[in-house]
């Protein structure tokens, strides 16, 4: 049998780093698009660190180009698409909210579109999001539950996530959409609050820092681990039918709760060293996530391996290992040698 291609957006990014090994790992061919931008080689690192970049075909494209899509669709012939691509981040998105719903939003768009027109049989992704059940409708929320989203970030993936279920309904495009609660890992990006938290947490225990100031720690998530998260969204697109699922791990934790957890690992006191700062609260709030995998479990086989308690120490020490290593760089003596 011929190899399976994939062609991945956001392949730069935590999920797409991980599934691409995956990928490569179940010997596809992959693809990634990755949008200009002016430092080339600082992206590449979580590929880098994953050591799969040289396996990698990359393609210059962006979500916001839907030319540049039709090309790189024509380029790959992928039996798989997965749009990872986007403007991730919540809080990122009140202060750029034209740009999140031109690439979170519209990009998905295109990318169907593209499809559309290129390479009707290839199965799509789209990596849809918990923050859709924003000011949630239901304690715990499943396939089921119906949306309120509460940032424009949220709002634009919700427009992706109807057009992904229109595509499908109006033009029986092998598409899916895959509702996942948070996951993390030691490649999350530092402004989201797991790693944040981690990386400043090794910060203090190495004395760089004194202390880490957050925002709102009464918020409460359902955290998974990215790499359990990608095999999920292999899972989807090996079904018979497309269809939406959620992907969680049916616990939910406060920031707060998460952030000790960081600090016992350091053996360090929280009280001692966490500010709360007003200006990092949100001009609106999802307060918290609980999501209900069931139906993931039941048609995919799919269940989360990796505990919060786990991931974060993973996490802690991942982050201390390269705080200690670059300290080491920059000191005076490995200047001079
Ligand atoms: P990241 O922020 O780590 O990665 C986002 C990726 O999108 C990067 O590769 C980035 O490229 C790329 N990108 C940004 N703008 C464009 C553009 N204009 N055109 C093409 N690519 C672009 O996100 P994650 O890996 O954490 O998440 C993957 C996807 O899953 C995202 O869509 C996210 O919104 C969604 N999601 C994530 C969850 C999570 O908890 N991690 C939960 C639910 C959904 P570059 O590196 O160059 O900036
Ligand atoms: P999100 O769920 O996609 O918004 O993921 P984040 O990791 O960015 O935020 C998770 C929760 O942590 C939200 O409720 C935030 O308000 C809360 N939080 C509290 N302090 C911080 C902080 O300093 N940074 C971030 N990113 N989130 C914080």
């Amino acid at each position: 049998m011929s190899k399976k291609t994939a062609l991945i957006t956001g392949i730069t990014g935590q999920d797409g780093a991980y599934l691409a090994q995956l990928l490569l790992d179940k010997d596809y061919r992959v693809f990634g698009l990755t949008p200009r931008r002016s430092t080339s080689d600082v992206n590449l690192k979580r590929l880098e660190s994953l050591g799969i970049v040289r396996n990698i075909t990359l393609i210059d494209g962006d979500l916001g180009d839907l030319s540049s899509l039709i090309r790189a669709v024509q380029m790959a012939q992928p039996d798989e698409v997965y749009n990872l691509g986007a403007q991730s981040f919540v809080q990122a998105s009140w202060q750029q909210p034209l740009l999140t719903g031109q690439i979170t939003g519209l990009g998905a768009a295109h990318l169907l579109e593209s499809l559309r027109i290129a390479k009707p049989d290839a199965r799509f992704y789209q990596a849809s999001t918990s923050e859709m059940y924003g000011l949630v409708q239901e304690p715990i929320q499943s396939e089921a539950t119906p949306f309120y989203p509460r940032s424009p970030y949220a709002v634009a993936k919700l427009y992706a996530h109807w057009m992904t279920v229109n595509y499908r309904e109006s033009f029986g495009l092998f598409a899916c959409s895959g509702i996942l609660f948070n996951h993390e890992s030691p490649l999350r990006g530092l402004e989201f609050v797991t790693r944040k938290v981690t990386d400043g947490v090794a910060r203090i225990k190495l004395g760089l820092e004194k202390e880490l100031r957050l925002g709102n720690i009464d918020a409460k998530r359902d955290w998974g681990h990215a790499r359990d998260y990608v095999q999920a969204m292999w899972l989807m697109l090996q079904q018979k039918e497309a269809e939406d699922f959620v992907i969680a791990t049916g616990r939910t934790t406060s920031v707060r709760d998460m952030c000790r957890i960081a600090f016992d690992v350091a053996g360090l006191s929280m009280e001692e060293h966490l500010v709360i700062d007003p200006e990092l609260f949100r001009p609106a709030e999802v307060d918290i996530l609980l999501g209900n995998p069931a139906k993931a479990k039941a048609k995919l086989g799919w269940e989360p391996r990796v505990s919060l308690e786990e991931m974060i120490s993973e996490m802690y020490y991942t982050d201390l290992e390269r705080l200690k290593t670059s300290a080491q760089a920059h000191s005076p003596v490995q200047e001079q040698a």
